[in-house]
């Protein structure tokens, strides 16, 4: 059995261009579909995919790791970039679908059978008002209650929200107060048995991340996310230690080196791989066993397209530590058109309940991607009350 062809497919999806990989064997029938999606990356990761897939063409794809190895290792830079990291992520996850569909049992199922039955979600409320704090008033940030109760009517049990706004290393107490209010808003409008995570974006330094880490302590977030830069694991360590909600972070970590850095230093409690740009399945059962052994928890960034959220749950499947999958819900009204998914949801909770078709499930309309060919994304630009760059 040969690999022949490695392709991909760009599909428009409003905030993001998915960007679809299809590993083609020489078997009637047998191929496997990834997602290599990275946004304002576009061009680069479809080239990338046509660099790497030099090594893989006339290859066996039932050699997975073998595979794996070869894209990561077998030219002078490793594959840890971000670039890089996400074209090999997109062409593992369509190897291990393929592996599924060879084997004719879903993924969880290649590794040791499922451990729940069913995963939670939760959703993305994005940011509100929160842009220029300067220019935000307390009002504003309320608004964030009406969409915290759209999502509980949504049938969500957990959201998350950018009620932090983005800040310069060093800040008086308007954006404090800012996210506070936002933060009761929310809580008010959806009571406690409802989780709120707030996401900084890693827009705070590690001054303002504990800053407002501390202020919202109190309103019991299930988690607490990116409060830094990523590259300041001493700075996630500092606010993990600090305060009792739990830091989560992981996102922009492409290398198993980096995430035992992070977790050796106790930087966070929560996990946020991102199948996609961690260097696929095969890095992420890596990096969820050095979590287990740290009793960190899993819960996979999962803002792209449809293959990147089969493949994040048929992970949370496999894996004893995952506690809850980021979707995106409502992204495009023409998704089913795109995708069929093996797994089905329930409206009440938001619940996942498993996949039952082979591999990852997924099948792609390639005719339907075609309506909906590459666009640039809208630039989100950042800059402080002085002119300087901020981080969007
Ligand atoms: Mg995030």
């Amino acid at each position: 059995m040969k690999i022949t062809a490695v392709e991909t497919l760009v599909c428009h999806a409003r905030m993001r261009n998915w960007i679809f990989v299809k590993v083609v064997t020489d078997q009637p029938g047998l191929y496997g579909w990834g997602e290599a999606t990275l946004e304002w990356h576009t061009r680069a990761v479809v080239g990338a995919i046509e660099d790497i897939s030099q090594l893989i063409v006339g290859e066996d794809p039932r050699r997975v790791e073998h595979l794996w190895q070869m894209m990561f290792r077998q030219h002078f830079w490793h594959g840890n970039g971000i670039v890089r990291a996400t074209a090999i992520s997109g062409i593992d996850l369509a190897l291990w679908d393929i592996a599924g569909k060879i084997a004719n049992m879903p993924c969880s199922q290649l590794w040791g059978g499922r451990v729940r039955d069913w995963v939670r979600t939760y959703s993305h409320l994005g940011g509100g008002k929160m842009e220029d704090f300067y220019e935000t008033s307390v009002d504003d940030a309320k608004q964030f209650g009406d969409l915290a109760r759209r999502a509980v009517e949504d049938g969500f049990t957990a959201f998350k929200a950018m009620a932090v706004p983005p800040t310069m290393p060093l800040e008086g107490l308007r954006p404090i107060r800012l996210a506070e209010a936002a933060v009761a808003a929310m809580r008010d409008a959806v009571g406690d048995d409802i989780d709120i995570m707030v996401d900084c974006h890693a827009r705070p330094s590690p001054a303002m991340g504990l800053k407002f880490g501390k202020a919202l302590d109190p309103y019991g977030l299930y988690f607490f996310e990116e409060p830094c830069w990523p590259e300041s694991i001493d700075g996630l360590a500092a606010i993990n230690a600090a305060i009792t909600t739990p830091v989560a972070t992981g996102e922009r970590i492409t290398d198993l080196a980096t995430f035992r850095e992070l977790f050796e230093k106790r930087g966070c409690e929560v996990c946020q791989l991102d199948i996609t740009h961690c260097g696929g399945l095969t890095a992420a059962r890596r990096i969820a066993a050095l979590a287990d052994a740290h009793r960190i928890a899993l819960a996979p960034h999962n803002p792209q397209g449809p293959v990147s959220t089969a493949a994040s749950l048929e992970f949370g499947f496999s894996q004893p530590g995952y506690i809850i999958c980021e979707t995106v819900h409502n992204d495009v009204p023409w998704r089913n058109d795109v995708v069929t998914e093996g797994f089905t949801i329930e409206p009440k909770g938001r619940i996942v309940r498993p996949n039952t078709r082979p591999g990852l499930g997924i099948e792609i309309n390639e005719a339907a991607v075609k309506q909906h060919p590459f666009e640039q994304e809208l630039l989100q630009r950042v800059f402080y009350c002085d002119g300087s760059v901020g981080d969007w």
